[in-house]
């Protein structure tokens, strides 16, 4: 490897590697305090992929900026370095870099500053897992503010690009998000905005249509409309209109004077394909993205946030020692514990009162994580778990809720499976474990619990099940 030996120990300074299209000399000024290497791009640079302290980028073009820029996050090793830019960037560009380029010696405190704080970052899960990658990006930038990104073309008009780039675009960064505040490793900041999405695909490009609430037509007028009061015909004016006098079309009354003979209907609409008249139009939403039509109640209003790590994310930077189950099983996207019970309770008394409801509760308890650990380490542990958590993942169902209670037990909440659906759940979980691990020595020694709702007793509430089936496991 054509490395340059570790830049901190090189006198003077520290190094820096810029990227620049056309202006090599920019950083003459540094030369006395840093040693400087130059690349024209990102690939050239990846020849010998000298780690510097800070990646400064230099271009005229915004998507030059915005593609190194992007490609350093995406970077195995060198994700989280500190980089500068040397001129005015792009909104995108600006979520994922560290501000404009310092004077030299200002330049020599934040690596210095950056590089203690590096030093006392102790997360194993940095190179295995999509969060530790986060908390080691957030770790190293305490005041760092995690901030969505606004554009219009985004399907939900939001995005979060370093979480993009930190994920390899493996996450959607709004359900990761919910994962991170649930596991409690990132909390809010600031509530930037609130907005519908579509309930089929999340997209908020909607339109909103008013319709004739008889027939849903959209050909509708705004038509003055009288009304009779002989024999309460409601029609349009022009229908009322005869040779210059008022008659009413149906019984022939000639109307004369208003609030007497005749009123204004509040129906000021007509619709030109049922002729319906009506005093307020339907509102249809169309999506623009999937072309599905709902109506307004049924889209979902989501709150965009900007996010902070949280003092247990700071913990597990520093302290590292925790065997997060949680981060491997983020794709299953638990609930919070209180959620879980919540609901559970709700399908208790609801499969009382109407059996034909039915549902399952599933125990999944790991029996040797810290033994595994202690023999095989923390990536392999993570490596073992995430892996089964895609298998289990792949058998759960969109209704499906999970939780975690402690490190090493998961709970799975399975509406409508009733005894026989539970059984084979509970083999296919069993076969696809040992599948999963037929050519390990060392295995996960896991586990299982499962109950139906017909199986409950009826004074059972949520937090008993649970804890019966918990000590079932133990
Ligand atoms: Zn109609
Ligand atoms: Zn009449
Ligand atoms: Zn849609």
């Amino acid at each position: 490897m054509d490395k340059l030996p570790n830049s901190k120990s090189l006198e003077p300074g520290y190094t820096l590697v810029l990227f620049t299209e056309d202006n090599p000399n920019l950083l003459a000024q540094y030369s006395d305090l840093f040693r400087v290497c130059h690349y024209h791009d990102f690939a050239a640079w990846q020849k010998k992929r000298i780690t510097p302290s800070a990646f400064i980028v230099d271009g005229k073009g915004p998507n030059y900026i915005t593609s190194t820029l992007d490609q350093i996050r995406r970077d195995k090793e060198v994700f989280a370095s500190l980089c500068y830019v040397s001129g005015p960037v792009s909104n995108l560009s600006n979520k994922l870099v560290d501000g404009q380029l310092p004077e030299p010696s200002l330049l020599q405190e934040k690596i210095h500053y950056f590089s203690d704080l590096e030093k006392s970052f102790k997360y194993h899960e940095t190179d295995v897992t999509h969060v530790g990658r986060l908390i080691k990006y957030l770790w190293l930038r305490p005041d760092f503010i995690l901030e969505p990104y606004h554009f219009w073309k985004e399907s939900r008009f939001y995005s979060y690009p370093l979480l993009d780039a930190l994920s390899y675009d493996e996450l959607d960064s709004f359900e990761w998000l919910r994962s991170l505040a649930n596991t409690k490793i990132l909390e809010l900041a600031v509530l930037t905005d609130r907005q519908r999405e579509c309930a089929n695909c999340r997209s908020s490009h909607l339109s909103f249509i008013d319709v004739c609430p008889n027939c849903h037509a959209i050909d509708i007028d705004m038509k003055s409309s009288l009304h009779c009061f002989t024999c309460g015909c409601v029609d349009t004016q022009e229908k009322f209109v005869h040779s210059g006098a008022l008659v009413c079309p149906k019984c022939s009354t000639q109307l004369r004077h208003i609030g007497s003979d005749y009123d204004r209907p509040i129906e000021n609409y007509i619709c030109q394909s049922c002729h319906h008249l009506f005093a307020e139009p339907d509102v249809l939403v169309r999506c623009a993205s999937c072309e599905k039509e709902m109506i307004p109640d049924d889209l979902i209003s989501n709150k965009i946030y900007s996010w902070k790590l949280s003092d247990r994310g700071r913990m597990l930077a520093a302290r590292g020692d925790e065997l997060d189950v949680a981060s491997s099983f983020d794709q299953l996207d638990f609930i919070s514990r209180e959620l879980f019970v919540h609901d559970l309770d709700w399908l208790l008394v609801s499969s009382r009162r109407y059996p034909d409801i039915t549902f399952s509760l599933f125990g999944i308890y790991f029996v040797n994580l810290p033994e595994l650990v202690s023999q095989i380490g923390h990536t392999q542990v993570l490596q073992m778990l995430e892996a089964f958590a895609q298998r289990l993942r792949s058998m759960l169902r969109v209704p499906d809720l999970s939780t975690r209670s402690a490190e090493n037990l998961v709970w799975l909440l399975l509406p409508f499976t009733n005894e026989e659906g539970l059984h084979g759940f509970q083999t296919r979980i069993e076969t696809s474990l040992n599948a999963l691990q037929q050519d390990n020595e060392l295995r996960l020694d896991v586990r299982f619990v499962g109950v139906s709702a017909s199986q409950i007793h009826e004074r059972e509430d949520a937090e008993l099940l649970l804890a019966r089936q918990r000590s079932e496991l133990m």
